[in-house]
């Protein structure tokens, strides 16, 4: 049996910003993936935006995380010549009953430490953004847009310069441990053993788990799938400025907004709902249209009635329908007795703008 100091399951950004930072500690490091090639998951299918931190409660991984990551990742692209602008973002209320949100979003803002937040009024907002109707908002001026496939295909450029294996078309199967070492079967029979595992399966990260013998139920760790699709407009061809609608109470999601692209072109989305079965399904259901353009037609002024399906993202989410906020999982399972076996379950959004500081916080938890 081949052996390595470090597995890595999954090559989303997250998996391949691990990798890399990784690969600085130690000299072997596979990185396993059962797509053909990197982002064939959910890395690829997001809002593409460097998010600055303001939504999450104070303390939680996703706000330190989120912060510390907008830095990180903004440095590392300009290092690396990967496409983004730090355009900034406005979340805006549309009607009076949503400006006490927008107050505590700033407040909060604050708490966690974002630069630069402020409150704009609602003359500001339009004259900035034209196309937009707004009362009052939230400046965040941290936020931005990136391209996900140029900063992962850099990560990987990278990582293998340093060393690092990519096993693509290799899906795990099986993870048993014997002697303190892991090992990692893959269903094409090929195994490896590896002194430190490390689960960054996205979507199916409780899947993996749960390979490794966890109980992901009584652990809290089981996943549900919740939808995100986005349209794009023939009439809207640029925007200057990410605009945030306040997020929906529930916690689902930040509310359908404008995606800009790092080309200018724009989209919108994502809607979101949970889907009944955790099947990777990236087909568009038109029957959201009428709800989508409802939402949409609340901040845009113009005619956006000409929307056509442009694609869609599943979140892995742990809160389930109802639930209130639940943050990422990143935890070494030593005290479950399986020592540098270290899941990341839930990672969703801010999960992109958070890659380079989780990759950080991964290696600073292994024995
Ligand atoms: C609609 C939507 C909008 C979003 N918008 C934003 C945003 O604007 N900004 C932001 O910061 N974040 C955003 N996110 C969140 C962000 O996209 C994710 O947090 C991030 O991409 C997660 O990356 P990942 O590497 O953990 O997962 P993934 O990209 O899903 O990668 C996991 C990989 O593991 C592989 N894998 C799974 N099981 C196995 C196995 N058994 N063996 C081998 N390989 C396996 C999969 O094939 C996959 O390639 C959004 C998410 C969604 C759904």
């Amino acid at each position: 049996m081949e052996r390595c100091d470090v597995a890595v399951i999954g090559a989303g950004a997250v998996g391949l910003a691990v990798a890399l930072e990784l690969s600085k500690r130690y000299k072997s490091i596979v990185v396993f993936e059962k797509e053909d090639s990197f982002g064939r998951h959910t890395s690829s299918r997001n809002s593409e935006t460097v998010h600055s931190g303001i939504y999450y409660p104070h303390g939680s991984l996703k706000a330190k995380l989120s912060l510390h990551g907008n830095g990180l990742l903004y440095s590392f692209m300009r290092d690396n010549n990967v496409s983004f602008n730090n355009c900034g973002k406005y979340i805006i209320a549309s009607s009076k009953d949503e400006i006490p949100e927008i107050e505590r979003l700033f407040a909060n803002g604050i708490k966690n430490g974002v630069p630069g937040v402020r409150i704009a009024q609602g003359s500001e907002i339009e004259e900035r953004e034209p196309q937009v109707r707004a009362l009052s908002g939230v400046h965040v001026p941290t936020a931005g847009i990136m391209n996900s496939y140029e900063l992962m295909k850099r990560f990987e450029t990278l990582a293998k310069e340093n060393g690092v294996l990519f096993a693509y078309r290799t899906c795990v199967s099986g993870i048993e441990r014997k002697n303190g070492i892991y090992g990692i079967c893959s269903d094409d029979g090929y195994t490896i053993s590896a002194d430190i595992v490390v689960n960054c399966a996205g979507l199916f990260s409780d899947k993996v788990a749960a390979l490794a013998g966890i109980d992901t139920e009584s652990s809290g760790y089981s996943l549900s799938f919740c939808k995100g699709e986005y349209y794009k407009s023939y009439n809207v061809r640029s925007m200057n400025m990410l605009i945030y609608p306040v997020p929906s109470p529930d916690g689902k999601s930040l509310g359908i907004h404008n995606r800009l692209f790092t080309d200018g072109t724009v989209a919108f989305g994502p809607n979101a709902y949970y889907m009944e079965q955790n099947i990777p399904d990236y087909s568009m259901n038109d029957s959201n249209k009428k709800e989508f353009l409802y939402s949409l037609s609340l901040f845009m002024k113009p005619d956006i009635s000409d929307i056509y399906p442009y694609d869609c993202g599943i979140r892995p989410k742990l809160q389930r329908e109802g639930e209130k906020f639940r943050d990422f999982v990143i935890k070494n399972e030593a005290e479950s007795g399986l020592k540098n076996f270290i899941n990341l379950i839930g990672i969703e959004s801010p999960g992109l703008t958070s890659c380079l500081a989780i990759a950080e916080y991964v290696s600073g938890i292994i024995i």
